[in-house]
């Protein structure tokens, strides 16, 4: 079996996130730590989150994937922006420790010209910054599309930053479905190829999430815009084989869908009757 839920609006506090995901059919769910514009994070409500947490326990909630904002690039060529993006980077993971033991997920970043051996470097560096031996979050790099200059555009990339990260037991992957097949990788007629291949190159060990969304691209197309399940070119068929997929049992997995509320109940009640066990 798999966790199955979608992102969510921070708007009402976290209580209200949990119940939110449970009235969905959900029982996991993603949500951004601040404003993608960026500006200062709202103050968290220690209240808030310790009921959320009960909430999630009684409902037996699988682990909950945070995202960090997309405009945070902690190797961008700009110090300014490099700075905000390093200091967003260690707020929220001190702030991710009122919810011990779930997952921050954030796009490695956008090398702009620099190349991805500048910003390799970079990247693991702010990690190794920010990240400190008694946290209780895994970090997660977020595999990449490839559009623009974007690093982590292949399973090599990823490892090469994993290689550099000094606190190796709170570093992994989550792997968007849309992103791997618009990056090159074909999850549709090779599913068991692409896995052994992230096994090979990363280790399956490291996978701690899946952002689960189809495509409007073919294969390789490094546009990197989602549809709606089983509306795109990665179709219902091969996203029954995923759900399935040995590999990928007991994971978080999020949609990031264009869908309203009504949308992702039907998507996450689609999934879950595709679920063998
Ligand atoms: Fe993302
Ligand atoms: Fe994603
Ligand atoms: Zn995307």
């Amino acid at each position: 079996m798999i966790y199955i839920g979608n992102h969510l609006s921070t708007s009402k506090g976290f209580l209200a996130m949990g119940k939110a995901a449970l009235s969905l059919g959900g029982d996991t769910f993603a949500f951004f730590t601040r404003n993608p514009r960026g500006g200062a994070a709202k103050a968290i409500d220690p209240e808030d989150t310790e009921a959320l947490k009960a909430f999630m326990k009684q409902h037996h909630f699988g682990p909950l994937v945070a995202h960090g904002p997309y405009t945070m690039n902690v190797c961008a060529e700009k110090p300014e922006v490099r700075e905000f993006s390093r200091n967003a980077l260690a707020e929220d993971l001190k702030r991710m420790e009122y919810l011990p033991g779930n997952y921050y997920n954030f796009h490695p970043g956008s090398h702009v010209g620099q190349g991805e051996d500048v910003a390799i470097p970079l990247i693991a560096e702010a990690l190794n910054k920010a990240m400190w031996e008694e946290q209780q979050t895994t970090v997660l790099l977020e595999t990449m599309a490839g559009k623009g200059s974007e690093v982590g555009r292949n399973f090599e990339e990823i490892r090469r930053i994993i290689d550099l990260i000094t606190l190796q037991d709170k570093i992994g992957v989550c792997l968007d479905t849309c992103h791997v097949w618009d990056g090159g990788y074909d999850i549709v007629d090779k599913l068991d190829e692409v896995m052994d291949e992230f096994d090979r190159v990363i280790g399956l060990e490291r996978l701690k999430a899946i952002h689960i969304n189809d495509s409007m691209n073919p294969v390789s197309s490094h546009k990197d815009r989602h549809a709606k399940i089983g509306e795109g070119y990665i179709g219902k068929e091969a996203m029954e084989r995923i759900v399935n997929h040995p590999a990928l049992q007991n994971l978080p997995f999020i949609l990031e869908t264009p869908n309203d509320d009504e949308g992702y109940a039907k998507e996450i009640a689609q999934i879950r009757g595709w679920m063998h066990s």
